[in-house]
């Protein structure tokens, strides 16, 4: 089904999806011109071109200076890029030993070639994995993922307790932070104390230890 979309297309897709999930906004929302520009990096002139061929090809809803969403057939495609990505970050962590500050960057080329046939070895290989190494969801073949309550760990009351549901996958240097605090998905936070004006966090993590986690770390942990 990818091949008919070519891989920079795919990217928006992707973006789009990426874009509702993570704000958690509705997939039929519009998302800006300008908030997919910025997270491809590329100039809003262009965006707003691919989006209006994707909207030629009923891929996506573009409403000129409302934004773009997700067609039920965008969807499709976007779902099985995701279900690609985070597969191939599972099997780099699990099967190869890379890193989990490393494996983004080879899934987003991986995740447009990677056959059928490959996709289903590594799905079974892992024992159907339902969550890759971050803690993001892996759509099922079917294109289904549970439904979104998380939050960020920024936005959680002083001494609530959470559990890390997963982390943002994209910054390297965010993730090896995280490592070494020993906050990845599954461990119990609690923030002990807040600094003002957007100064760090102090986080209790496991019960145990009690880390300063700057504002811009705390961003991209999402919590339950
Ligand atoms: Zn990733």
């Amino acid at each position: 089904m990818l091949t008919k979309v070519s891989p920079s297309a795919q990217d928006y897709l992707k973006a789009l999806f990426l874009e509702t999930e993570n704000e958690k906004r509705l997939i039929d929302e519009p998302v800006s011109t300008n908030a997919i520009a910025q997270r491809l990096s590329v100039s809003a002139p262009s965006a707003t071109n691919m989006l209006k061929k994707l909207h030629e090809l009923g891929l996506v809803m573009h409403i000129p200076y409302q934004g773009s969403a997700l067609t039920e057939a965008g969807q499709r495609v976007a779902l099985e890029l995701v279900r690609h990505h985070r597969l191939l970050e599972a099997y780099l962590v699990e099967a190869l030993g890379v890193p989990w500050d490393q494996v983004h960057k080879e899934a987003e080329i991986l995740e447009h070639v990677l056959s059928e046939e490959l996709e289903e070895r590594i799905d079974a290989g892992l024992g159907h994995p339902t969550s890759d190494p971050h803690g993001q969801p892996i759509p099922s073949r079917e294109g289904l993922m549970p439904a979104r309550t998380e939050r960020r760990l920024s936005d959680m009351e002083e001494r609530a307790c959470s559990t890390v549901a997963w982390v943002s996958d994209n910054l390297p240097e965010v993730l090896r932070y995280l490592a070494v605090v020993g906050v990845r998905p599954g461990v119990q936070l609690q923030i002990v104390g807040r600094t003002p004006v957007n100064g760090p966090l102090a986080v209790l993590v496991d019960g145990r230890e009690t880390h300063s986690i700057p504002k811009g770390v705390a961003e991209a942990v999402w919590v339950l």
